[in-house]
């Protein structure tokens, strides 16, 4: 459930030529040709199929008695309906990039991302945050990852600091990381560790989960008492729990 957007929906007709391009698949209108599909023979089917796979290639299966020629036949009796497929499969490949003009949340806004140019070399921007990258066309998700990694070690430790002291909780140290299903935990060693994809959220909804792992120091577990001391350090702790669940889907791509 990842939405990015490339470009405007009035565009499409022209970005799907241009995916095409680099996707080395080749969009005709006319009829299906023997170099368009690729062939399978399977002794145990029965009758011809075809379908169009993940990166929009057209996979003709051939029953024991099947020829190339009848597939063809067959494929072309459907060939609207396969173009149709193909287009929808690559363009929606193509949405699901980060490229010049994706929308991505960074502290619970959402920003623009842009591909400029700062003496030749290309520039990935977003927001406050800001790199050099190697190349401008790819998808930038790794670069963007990057950033924020580093953009969440700058600002969390000072931040973990900054509430333990308010709250009177002495803790080990803070490690950020990329964990895929959390969002903090704590060691019994007193290790807080943050997830950099927090960077994303508002800071009250960060304050949040540092203040929830900060209270594991002293509550090793998410009992009733854990659940009071995390409601007196932080009253809304309900809303920003809630502000997680309705935004992970777009915070982990
Ligand atoms: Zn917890």
């Amino acid at each position: 459930m990842i939405r990015f957007f490339c470009g405007n929906e009035n565009e499409s007709e022209q970005s799907i030529k241009a995916n095409v391009k680099r996707g080395n698949i080749e969009l005709k209108r006319d009829s299906i040709k023997e170099g368009d599909v690729s062939f399978r023979k399977n002794s145990r089917a029965r009758h011809y199929l075809v379908r169009v796979d993940t990166t929009g290639a057209i996979i003709l299966t051939i029953p024991s008695r099947g020829t190339k020629k009848e597939a063809l036949e067959f494929a072309n009796e459907h060939g609207e309906w396969l173009r149709q497929k193909q287009q929808e499969t690559i363009a929606q490949k193509e949405q699901s990039k980060l490229c010049d003009g994706s929308k991505v949340l960074l502290a619970g806004e959402w920003e623009t991302l842009k591909i400029t140019k700062d003496r030749g070399r290309p520039v990935l921007t977003l927001g406050v945050l800001s790199s050099y990258i190697a190349d401008e066309t790819s998808d930038h998700r790794w670069s963007l990852s990057e950033l924020m990694k580093n953009e969440a070690k700058r600002w969390f430790p000072d931040r973990v600091k900054g509430l333990a002291t308010n709250h009177n909780i002495a803790f080990e140290r803070v490690v950020v990381r990329g964990q895929k299903t959390r969002w903090g935990s704590c060691s019994s060693s007193g290790t807080i560790s943050l997830n950099w994809k927090l960077v994303q959220a508002p800071v009250w909804v960060r304050d949040y989960v540092i203040v929830h792992e900060l209270m594991h120091v002293r509550e090793m577990n998410h009992s009733d008492r854990f659940w009071r001391l995390v409601e007196n350090a932080f009253p809304a702790y309900k809303e920003a729990e809630k502000w997680l669940d309705d935004n992970s889907r777009w915070m982990n791509w």
